[in-house]
């Protein structure tokens, strides 16, 4: 993961954000210096992905306390795909609860591509990883209703939630990729074999791609990150979407498997969780602090946006968000301490 971001100095994990002028600033700084990175191609294998423009690019943050900047073009809306993966499991971790989704599902991250077929057949067909195709097709047949029609309507509606705002499937996308998903629905056949998927699978795979197919801007992931990272209540709408328990089992998951087979780079450079997906969104969380929402089609090989990682990189460091970057207790705090 090539996220080189020059010489600039990472900031210690503190308690809050810089004042909104300094973060404004530093968003704006994250578009400008990050717009020329020419790196990545974009999707094809979902055809109606390949018209989008590579030179689209946008940044957003959403602090806790609902103040929201963008750069760029935080205000075009492209398809949810992978990203749809972490919400879709936060829903679904509310109604069946920890043990219950760790157990069906799985935590761990399976070190390989997200179509991965090889994967469930290396783990007896257990999917293990909420975040790739086969365990979040698992994860969609988890979600609460009688019928595939009342499964979507709570997908539609909790993302929707998450987001503050009704979002809407683009048909186009949502058709196109419906066409050409014969893998997708060969996972879900192999993991109803495994006995994993208890509904018809073709309907679910189904439920899956409508899920993929919302629409979204930077600005609304940036949000819908915020909600996770606010201890579930959306900042903007000071709505509760889920609890915090259910936040803390999402963003451990997404911290180990947010960026595919590249999760332990991302991780590395990063130190926050986070989601791709393969039009070019990115969300990233900074627990207590903020969701930053990057948009750039152009993808590395594992699916994550060039320009989305780097961007993200820059923010982490300059707004210390990085949860593993302590600073030293001073010897002065210590002494005001009385120790
Ligand atoms: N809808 C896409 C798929 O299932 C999502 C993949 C992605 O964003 N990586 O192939």
């Amino acid at each position: 993961m090539d996220v080189d971001v020059g010489d600039v100095a990472q900031q210690a994990y503190t308690g809050g954000l810089p004042e909104w002028t300094e973060v404004e600033s530093l968003v704006e700084a994250a578009y400008r210096r990050c717009r020329s990175e020419s790196g990545g191609v974009v999707a094809d294998y979902i055809p109606v992905l390949a018209q989008a423009d590579p030179d689209w690019f946008a940044v957003c943050v959403a602090e806790v306390d609902g103040s929201v900047h963008a750069a760029g073009d935080a205000g075009i809306e492209f398809s949810i795909q992978s990203i749809s993966k972490a919400f879709v499991y936060a829903l679904v971790c509310e109604s069946l609860g920890h043990d219950a989704v760790a157990d069906r599902i799985g935590v761990n991250n399976t070190g390989l591509p997200f179509n991965s077929v090889i994967a469930i057949e290396l783990n007896d067909g257990h999917p293990m990883n909420p975040m790739v195709n086969a365990g979040a097709i698992a994860t969609t047949a988890l979600v609460p209703g009688a019928t595939s029609v009342e499964r979507w309507s709570a997908i539609e509606s909790g993302l929707s939630e998450f987001a503050g705002r009704p979002l809407q499937v683009d048909e186009t996308v949502y058709q196109s990729e419906a066409q050409t998903n014969q893998r997708n629905r060969a996972i879900a056949r192999l993991l109803e074999s495994y006995g994993r998927i208890d509904l018809d699978p073709l309907e679910v795979v189904d439920v899956y791609t409508r899920q993929c197919s919302l629409r979204v801007t930077a600005t609304d992931l940036a949000v819908m990150g915020a909600t996770l990272a606010d201890g579930g209540v959306n900042p903007v709408t000071g709505r509760r979407v889920v609890s915090a328990g259910v936040c803390r089992d999402t963003l451990a998951i997404l911290a180990s498997t947010g960026a595919y087979e590249r999760s332990g780079e991302w991780l590395f450079e990063i130190g926050l969780p986070g989601k791709s997906g393969v039009a070019g969104g990115l969300v990233t969380i900074a627990p207590g602090k903020a969701g930053i929402g990057t948009f750039s089609p152009p993808l590395d090989p594992a699916g994550n946006s060039v320009r989305g990682q780097r961007a993200t990189a820059y923010l982490s460091r300059v707004l210390g968000l990085n949860i593993f970057a302590s600073q030293a207790h001073t010897l002065a705090a210590r002494r005001k301490d009385g120790r």
